[in-house]
Formats: structure tokens, C-alpha cells, sequence
């Protein structure tokens, strides 16, 4: 075993190796489930689960633990905004994270706390806070950590230690801010009538109120590894490189303020952000692409995985059109390996597939270790097909071994299309037509794949047909008679159609 990953603490690669031997703690923070999370965010779950998935492949027993933030400037300001409770508002979306996320095939974590669920640990560890004198009320009844009196303070983000002095006594109390706003943070915030309206308010000694959002993430996972494993130190710590100031580094403050260790996490693993077109991903610019919307498009998630994991999660990634085709190519070519190879296998490997599959492992093993290199990793899966496709077309004996090896990449990166997609070059649909009209299979699909796969396009057949007679109402009638069996049938650019199993997927995963 050995995983190298680059650490934002030294800035530098270094070999990974757990407290405990064989096992590891992983914290990664969760959406803000004030809204639908975007692709920029799933980049950075879908890295983290690459991490996670890697681990487990290593031979380490994982304790993942990816928080919902259901309480912070933004959940609350968008609950008032629409006179909701903050659970009334905030339960949706956490639906909708789980079905998404769920879609991508990003592995649920052991534990996914919500924040206010875990109140009563946020109020004791503000508490030990205040007893220790490295937190203060201050005269707005707020409670704000002290960071002249945590020495650390700036250590992960590599804060310069004058422009700290600079900030020394002064405070801020958002959710978020920048650099130069380096000051005393808010731990818990007194209540305003804002937050009781919304009914985000709740006792503490120190004053009614709600948490800040940073200690939310310090109280959930040292509640939560404690229970789990009795430890206070977390092995890895992930997120986007957007969290690393001020999140981060207040997390890591308050955290080791209240264990006394000089570590809150040993790793801190941070991820690049994603740009769409060449332009940052915001509001302002009408440009957030949700992973629903791609959803809706008939995107595969292999698809979507295989175009995320082709830039190194430390760069920056660049999502566009061109992008998106040769990721659904490149992800279709995978599921077409996969489906001749479930078909080819017999008896045992011949040498030749045995080596090939001995290569890829150990190419694919370098890759992932060497800082969870994906690009690398992928190249060599795109060999492995290659070679599968060499060696079937010339009559090699494909078995276990190479199936095995196939089965190991699946695993970690779960690139392949989940739908079986047919692919009916332009105008290869021959219809009949009795009296000129084009002649129909039953509506209803037959109950056996093989069969419903003719079915499926012979319908594709008569929609082609009937497009080209104008006749658009039945054509999209004909859409929805395939969709109601689970087949999605698509017109391409190039003239060619898709028509691909969309649900009751044949291969699971
Ligand atoms: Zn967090």
C-alpha cells in the first residue's frame, strides 16, 4: 500500500498513513441544502467518493461521514424568503441531494448528520470554548472565538501572520468571508427575530440562538468518531478549495482549541473548482448546470463520472459540449466492452488475457496511488477495452482473470453506462407500410430483453418514419410509448438515433 496524496496542511505529496493501521476516518462537507446542489458541487463529491472508493479498494476499512448544513445564513435567508419553516424548506432539497447523488453513483457515506440535529454537541463544545477563555460573548450577545489565543490560526491556509494582527479584536460574524476579513468568527449567534420566525433558534447557557456554520462541521464529526471508534483525530478531511479559508482553517481552530491535540484531521484533501464554458459557475451569469438538468438531458451518470474524472481533481476542469459528447462516447464504448465481454466469457484466460489483465492492474494500482491520478487511471481502462476488443476479435480465451480486472476498475470509478444503448446509424431504419402507413409492433413491450430490444427499435423505426411524414404529434406519442417501457429514444446531431434502457437497468451496480 502506497497512496500518496497531496496535503493542503504541508503543501506537499505525502505518503498516506492512517492513525490506526487498516483503518481510516474521513470527513467530507456536505451540501448547503438551501437549493439544488450544482455540478461544481458534485465534482467535489464525486472526487471525494473516488477517494472513498479508492480506500476501500486498498484494503481500509472506511468511517465516511458527510454532513447536511441545514442551518446557516443561506438556508435561513432562503426560508424567510419564502415564508417556510427552515425544515419546511430545507427537507425538499435534502431529498433531492439523496436522489442525486444517488443517480451519480457517489457511495452514501456511514453517517450523514444534519446540523440541527446535533445542537446539544454544539453547545457543549462552544461551552468547553468559553471555559477554556479562547471564546467570548460579546456585547450583540453572540459567542466568538479568540484567534490571537489559538497560536495555529492561519497554519491551512497560510494566512500571513501580520494581516491577522491587523484583524485582532475586531470580529466578524457571516457565515462566509473573505481572507482579509481574518478575525474573530462566530461560534453561536444570538437569536433575531428572523431566525425565530423561520424556527431556527434554540436554548443554550450562553444565550438563545443558532451555531455558526463552521462549528457545526467540528461538533458533528468529533461527535460522531468519538461514538464510532472512541478517537478525536480524523485521518482525512475533504472538501472544495473554496472551504479551506475560512471554513477550514476555523474548523481546525475550534476543534483543536476544545481536544487540546495539535490536529483536528491529519490529510486535508481539497478539490478544483469546475468552470462551464470558460466561465465560472454562478448566478449572476444564468449558467448553474444541476445534475437533474443533466438528468433530464438523458446524460448517463457514467457519463457524467467519466467526464469529471478525466482532470486531475487538483485542476481546474472544464465542462463544455465537446466535453460532454466524447465523455457519452468514451462511457457508451466502456458499456459496449462490458456487455461483449459478459457474453464472451469461457473457461479459463488464456496467457495473453491473464497478462493484459496482470498490466492493467498494476498500471491502474500506480495511477489511483499517486494522488487518486484519475486521467491515468481511465487511460489505462480505455487499454484494457482495447486489448479485450484485440484479443476477442481474435479468438483469444477471455476468463476470469480479465473479467476480474475489469470488475476491480468498475468498482472504483463506476464509468460504464448503466442503460444499454443502441445506437441506429442515419436512416439504417428500414420501415414497412401497409397502405402507406408505416406498421406498428404491439404498445406493450415484450417481457424478455432480447425481444424488447427489437421492439424498442422497430418503434424508433416508425417514429423515424413518421417524422419524416410530418406526422409530429405521433411521433412524440411514439416517444412516450417507449419511455413508459423504460426506453428513451434520441435523435443525434449526426442524424443517427439512440435508443436506450433508461430504467430496470440489466446490469446492476
Ligand atoms: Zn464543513
Amino acid at each position: 500500500m502506497t497512496l500518496r496524496l497531496y496535503n493542503t496542511l504541508t503543501r506537499r505529496i505525502e505518503p498516506f498513513a492512517p492513525l490506526t493501521p487498516g483503518r481510516v476516518s474521513l470527513y467530507t462537507c456536505g451540501p448547503t441544502i438551501y437549493n439544488y446542489a450544482h455540478i461544481g458541487n458534485f465534482r467535489t463529491f464525486l472526487f471525494e467518493d473516488l477517494l472513498r472508493r479508492w480506500l476501500e479498494a486498498s484494503g481500509f476499512e472506511v468511517f465516511h461521514i458527510m454532513n447536511l448544513t441545514d442551518v446557516d445564513d443561506r438556508t435561513i435567508a432562503a426560508a424567510a424568503g419564502r415564508g417556510a419553516s427552515l425544515r419546511a424548506h430545507v427537507d425538499p432539497f435534502a431529498r433531492a441531494f439523496e436522489e442525486d447523488r444517488d443517480w451519480v453513483r457517489v457511495v452514501p457515506p456511514h453517517a450523514q448528520p444534519r446540523a440541527t440535529d446535533f445542537i446539544p454537541a454544539m453547545i457543549r463544545l462552544i461551552q468547553v470554548l468559553l471555559d477554556k477563555g479562547v471564546a467570548y460573548r460579546g456585547e450583540d450577545g453572540s459567542v466568538y472565538f479568540a484567534i490571537a489565543r489559538f497560536p495555529a490560526y492561519g497554519r491551512l491556509s497560510q494566512l500571513d501572520r501580520r494581516e491577522l494582527k491587523a484583524g485582532a479584536g475586531e470580529r466578524v460574524s457571516a457565515d462566509e468571508y473573505a481572507k482579509e476579513d481574518a478575525r474573530d468568527f462566530v461560534l453561536w449567534k444570538a437569536a433575531r427575530p428572523e431566525d425565530e420566525a423561520v424556527g431556527a433558534a434554540w436554548d443554550a447557557p450562553f444565550g438563545r440562538g443558532r451555531p455558526g456554520w463552521h462549528i457545526e462541521c467540528s461538533a458533528m464529526a468529533l461527535e460522531l468518531i468519538g461514538r464510532h471508534w472512541g478517537i478525536d483525530v480524523l485521518d482525512i478531511h475533504a472538501g472544495g478549495v473554496d472551504l479551506i479559508f475560512p471554513h477550514h482553517e476555523d474548523e481546525i481552530a475550534q476543534s483543536c482549541a476544545y481536544t487540546g491535540r495539535e490536529e483536528f484531521a491529519r490529510y486535508w484533501v481539497h478539490g478544483e473548482f469546475l468552470r462551464i464554458d470558460g466561465t465560472k459557475m454562478s448566478k449572476r451569469y444564468g449558467n448553474i448546470l444541476t445534475v437533474r438538468d443533466l438528468r433530464e438531458q438523458g446524460v448517463e451518470p457514467g457519463a457524467v463520472r467519466l467526464l469529471l474524472f478525466g482532470t486531475h481533481y487538483r485542476q481546474l476542469l472544464e465542462w463544455n459540449d465537446d466535453a460532454l459528447a466524447a465523455a457519452r462516447e468514451g462511457s457508451a464504448r466502456i458499456g459496449a466492452f462490458r456487455d461483449r465481454l459478459e457474453k464472451s466469457l469461457a473457461g479459463d484466460d488464456d496467457p495473453a488475457a491473464a497478462a493484459a489483465a496482470e498490466r492493467f492492474r498494476s498500471e491502474f494500482t500506480e495511477a489511483l496511488d499517486d494522488d487518486l491520478n484519475a486521467p491515468r487511471g481511465l487511460a489505462a481502462l480505455f487499454d484494457l477495452v482495447r486489448e479485450g476488443n484485440r484479443l476477442l476479435d481474435g479468438g483469444t480465451r477471455v476468463g476470469p482473470a480479465f473479467a476480474a480486472a475489469w470488475a476491480f476498475a468498475d468498482r472504483v470509478l463506476a464509468v460504464a453506462p448503466s442503460a444499454r444503448t443502441l445506437t441506429v446509424p442515419a436512416g439504417a431504419l428500414p420501415v414497412e407500410r401497409e397502405d402507406g402507413i408505416p406498421v406498428r409492433p404491439p404498445e406493450a413491450a415484450p417481457a424478455e430483453l432480447a425481444d424488447q430490444e427489437t421492439w424498442a427499435l422497430h418503434w424508433a423505426a416508425v417514429r423515424a418514419a413518421e417524422k419524416r411524414d410530418r406526422n409530429f404529434a405521433e411521433a412524440d406519442r411514439i416517444r412516450d410509448v417507449l419511455r413508459r417501457a423504460g426506453w428513451e429514444v434520441r435523435d443525434r446531431r449526426d442524424g443517427s438515433i439512440e435508443v436506450v434502457r433508461v430504467s430496470g437497468s440489466v446490469v446492476a451496480h
